[in-house]
């Protein structure tokens, strides 16, 4: 072996290390792009040679065929699998709680190693079928670093961000779960059919700000995405942002997914107040940024989502400002009812002040979904979910607000 191929492995080994879960757990091979998944081969001795097709044989496995196991991986040698169990882990998170709804809505929750000192933390992740397409709701952190007023989040201290493993196993488990994956033993280069999925779309409106953990969600959507593996669409994933905006042509450049910007609001000083993230990144340049967002098109618009609060943002000035503001940004705004939780400072909203100001931008050439509430029964609904975890399960404070979405993607 050459002495450049020996540094390269032992700085993939100090990169492997530095990704061990301190309880001793392996390193998972979910999560890691084609070159890292090489890499780690290649630290374990992988013959260069073969490097490229063992990456694919088990990107298949894992992305295609879903399968959570090294015993499963039939058409790699009982040698190398051996190696790979002893080495690596592929398996599911911990799922702790799973619910259904009447309306067909799940919520799982789901738990991941500590990652340094302390406990397990655990996050809630919600899927909602709607007529014609399925949406699941991720998480990029457990709580956020921002304190929106409105958000029962911006109440919790950030824990810690999400790996691109821990993103994607969220997708993962809810595909098992619904059985979105292909059987097992589906023969070898079998088409998989894109339709019919459970899961048809996905949006980043979980817990946390995704942008402050860019690397690890970009890296988790170019593989949800990826062609020859789970091939979500990347007009059907949409990432939701409360502003950062020095991050948002870089997800336009670099990830290429559909964007939702948390506006709630239609000045700076009130923006300020329900979104603080505003007093760095204030409206006009969140609202330029938008404009540059690469791509764009009447096909291909913006979602602005609007929280309807009563008496603070949702009079018919509102709406003619918010109409004025968008104005040239091909964009759809998305009204959503607030949702109360527990010593939250906010009412929602009169159904009929919803209606009125979604008919006044409805009239001046937006679509204007208004969010229905979705999964009541299991509170999967934004603020619920916190507080109901909190008095079944004691763990809240490391759990989901996992938010309901509807009129997003194709
Ligand atoms: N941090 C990101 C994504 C997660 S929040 C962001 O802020 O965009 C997803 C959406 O739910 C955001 O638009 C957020 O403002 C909204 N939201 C948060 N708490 C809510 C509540 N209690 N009622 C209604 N919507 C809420
Ligand atoms: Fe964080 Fe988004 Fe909640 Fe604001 S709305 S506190 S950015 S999760």
């Amino acid at each position: 072996m050459s002495v450049s191929l020996d540094l390269t492995n032992s700085e993939t080994r100090a990169k492997l290390d530095a990704m061990k879960p301190t309880d001793g757990t392996k390193p998972s091979l979910v999560g890691l792009s084609r070159e890292q998944m090489a890499d780690a081969l290649r630290a374990e001795g992988i013959a260069e040679k073969q490097i490229k097709m063992r990456v694919s044989q088990i990107w298949h496995w894992l992305y295609i065929r879903g399968i959570s196991d090294f015993a499963n991986m039939k058409n790699l040698s009982k040698d190398f699998r051996a190696m790979l169990e002893e080495k690596f882990d592929v398996s599911r998170p911990k799922i702790i709680e799973e619910q259904i709804s009447n309306d067909g809505t799940r919520k799982w929750l789901m738990q991941f190693p500590s990652l340094g000192a302390g406990k397990p933390v655990e996050v809630e992740t919600v899927y909602i079928p709607e007529e014609g397409r399925g949406t699941l709701c991720i998480s990029s952190q457990v709580g956020c670093t921002l304190t929106c007023t409105f958000c029962h989040t911006g109440t919790q201290k950030l824990v810690r961000n999400l790996t691109a493993g821990e993103i994607l196993a969220q997708l993962l488990v809810a595909r098992d779960r619904l059985g979105d994956f292909p059987h097992a033993d589906t023969p070898q280069g079998a088409i998989v059919p894109a339709e019919g999925r459970k899961v048809s779309n996905i949006v980043m409106m979980g817990m946390g700000e995704p942008l402050y953990n860019f690397d690890n969600v970009k890296q988790a959507l170019l593989i949800a995405s990826d062609g020859d593996g789970l091939s979500l669409s990347k007009r059907r994933i949409t990432l939701s942002t409360s502003g950062v905006v020095p991050f948002i042509p870089r997800t336009g450049e670099e990830i290429g997914v559909m964007l939702a910007i948390s506006l709630h609001a239609v000045n700076d000083e009130l923006r300020d107040e329900l979104v603080p993230i505003n007093k760095k990144y204030p409206l006009k340049e969140l609202l330029d940024a938008c404009r540059n967002y690469p791509n764009l098109s009447n096909a291909r618009r913006i979602t602005f989502e609007y929280v309807m609060l009563k008496g603070v943002n949702d009079s018919l000035s509102d709406a003619k400002e918010l109409v004025r503001l968008l104005k040239g940004i091909p964009a759809k705004i998305n009204l959503i009812p607030f949702n109360p939780w527990p010593g939250s400072r906010y009412e929602c909203s009169d159904w009929d002040q919803i209606e009125k100001f979604a008919d006044f931008i409805n009239a001046n050439g937006y679509a204007s979904p208004i969010r229905k509430t979705r999964g009541d029964d299991i509170l999967a609904a934004c603020g619920q979910l916190k507080s109901e975890s909190e008095r079944l399960k004691k763990t809240d404070r490391l759990a989901l607000e996992a938010m309901m979405i509807a009129g997003h993607g194709e």
